[in-house]
C-alpha cells in the first residue's frame, strides 16, 4: 500500500480516523486536553492509582535506589532485586505458582502464546478478544479458530474435532470493550476435558475483581496448572509493564523460549517498585472496589430512560451501546462540548455496527461526577431527539 494521501481520506469520509489528544499533567477524573479542563470517563485507572503518592514515592526510592534505565535485558543484567521480589509478590498476589514480569501486556501476549504453541497446534479465540492475544496467535503459526463470543457450546465442537497435538483456549477474562466477563469455569472444564491450555487475559480483572483484587482467578476461586494467567499493571495497578504468572515449569519456559522477554530491555526497576507499593494498596483498600461498583449501579440508575442502552456489566467498564460510527463521534463530541470527555470506540476495535462509548470509571470518581454525566447524556439526547424529528 502506497497511496497513503487516499486511504487516509477514506478512513476520514468513514468516521474512523483516528487523532490523538494531548493530555497535560497527571491522570484522574479531572483531565487537562488540547488546554481545556474535562471530567473524565476516558481511562483505565480503575482505582485511581495511577497518581498516588505513595507509589510516586515507590517510584521514587526505586530511582535513587537502581537508577533509570535497566539498561539490559533480564536474561543478561536487566533483572534487578525489585523484579524479582515483584514477580514473587504478584504469583502469591494471584494465587499462582510462580510469575514473569513483561514489559507490557501486549508483548505477554505475544510471547506466551508463540512459547508454548507452534505450526501444526491450534488456539481457540474468542471473537471479542484482545488484538495482542489475536496477534499472539497469529504469530504462533497455529491454526487460529474463533468461536462466537461467550459460546461455550461452539467452542466445545470446535475443540472436540480437533487433532492437533497442542492446543490453547485463549480468552479476555473482561472484555476490554464490553466489560462483561468470560465464563472462565465453563472454559476450564473444557480445557481439562480436551487436553488444552487455557490462557486468561486478565488486564481489566486485575485489581478489580476477586477478594481483594486478586482477579477474575480468585473472583471464581479457579486453580489449575492449565491455567497461564496474563495480568496487566498499567491499569488497576496504575503503573506499567504485565506479567504471566502459572505453573513453575511453564514459568521456566516461558524464561527460555518467550521471545517478547528474553529479546528486549528489562523495565525500569522503579517501576517494579512502584508496582510493589501499588499491590499493598490493591489489597488493602477494599474500599476502592466498593465504591467503584456503588458508581456502577449509580450509573445504570441514572441512564436506565436514554435512548442508549448500557451492556451488563459488573466491572469498571459500562459501554453504551450506539451502533453507528458517526452517531457514535457525534454523541461523544456533544459530551466534549459540555466539558466531558467519554471516548467512542469504533471498528476495528470492535465490530461494525457496533460503535460506542466507553465508559470507565474510577474510584476517585464521586456520585456527583456520574450525576454530571448523566445530565450531559440527557442533553445530548434531547438535542439529538430534536434534530431527528
Ligand atoms: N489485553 C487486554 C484485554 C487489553 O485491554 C490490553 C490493553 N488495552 C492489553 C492486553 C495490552 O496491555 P498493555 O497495555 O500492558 O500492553
Amino acid at each position: 500500500m502506497d497511496n497513503f494521501e487516499a486511504e487516509l481520506a477514506a478512513l476520514e469520509s468513514q468516521h474512523l480516523r483516528r487523532k490523538r489528544r494531548i493530555v497535560a499533567g497527571p491522570q484522574g477524573p479531572h483531565l487537562e486536553v488540547d488546554g481545556r479542563q474535562f471530567l473524565s470517563f476516558c481511562n483505565n485507572d480503575y482505582l485511581g492509582l495511577a497518581n498516588h503518592p505513595a507509589l510516586i514515592a515507590a517510584a521514587q526510592e526505586g530511582l535513587a535506589h537502581y537508577g533509570l534505565g535497566a539498561a539490559a535485558s533480564a536474561l543478561i543484567s536487566g533483572h534487578s532485586t525489585a523484579h524479582e521480589t515483584l514477580e514473587q509478590e504478584l504469583a502469591a498476589f494471584v494465587g499462582m505458582p510462580s510469575a514473569l514480569s513483561f514489559s507490557n501486556g501486549y508483548m505477554a501476549n505475544m510471547g506466551a502464546i508463540s512459547a508454548l504453541i507452534g505450526a501444526g497446534d491450534s488456539v481457540f479465540s474468542d471473537r471479542l478478544n484482545h488484538a495482542s492475544l489475536i496477534d499472539g496467535a497469529r504469530l504462533s503459526r497455529a491454526e487460529f479458530k474463533v468461536y462466537p463470543h461467550g459460546d461455550t457450546a461452539t467452542l466445545a465442537r470446535l475443540l472436540a474435532k480437533c487433532q492437533s497435538p497442542h492446543k490453547l483456549v485463549a480468552t479476555d477474562a473482561v472484555f476490554s470493550m464490553d466489560g462483561d466477563i468470560a465464563p472462565l469455569p465453563e472454559l476450564l472444564a473444557l480445557c481439562e476435558q480436551y487436553d488444552a491450555w487455557l490462557l486468561v487475559d486478565d488486564a481489566h480483572g486485575f485489581g478489580v475483581l476477586g477478594p481483594h483484587g486478586g482477579g477474575s482467578l480468585r473472583h471464581f476461586g479457579l486453580r489449575s496448572e492449565r491455567i497461564i494467567y496474563m495480568g496487566t499493571l498499567g491499569k488497576a495497578a496504575g503503573v506499567a509493564g504485565a506479567f504471566v504468572a502459572g505453573s513453575d515449569n511453564l514459568i521456566a519456559w516461558l524464561l527460555q523460549r518467550a521471545r517478547t522477554y528474553m529479546f528486549t530491555t528489562a523495565n525500569p526497576a522503579m517501576l517494579a517498585t512502584a508496582v510493589s507499593a501499588s499491590l499493598r494498596i490493591i489489597a488493602a483498600d477494599d474500599w476502592r472496589r466498593q465504591h467503584l461498583r456503588q458508581l456502577g449501579t449509580q450509573l445504570r440508575q441514572a441512564l436506565a430512560d436514554l435512548p442508549w442502552a448500557l451492556l451488563p456489566s459488573m466491572t469498571a467498564i459500562h459501554p453504551l451501546m450506539i451502533g453507528d460510527n458517526q452517531s457514535a463521534r457525534a454523541l461523544m463530541e456533544q459530551l466534549r462540548d459540555q466539558g466531558i470527555w467519554v471516548p467512542a470506540i469504533c471498528p476495528p476495535t470492535v465490530p461494525k455496527g457496533t460503535a460506542r462509548l466507553r465508559i470507565t470509571l474510577s474510584a476517585l470518581h464521586t456520585s456527583a461526577h456520574i450525576e454530571q454525566l448523566a445530565q450531559a447524556l440527557s442533553a445530548a439526547a434531547v438535542a439529538t431527539t430534536v434534530v431527528a424529528a
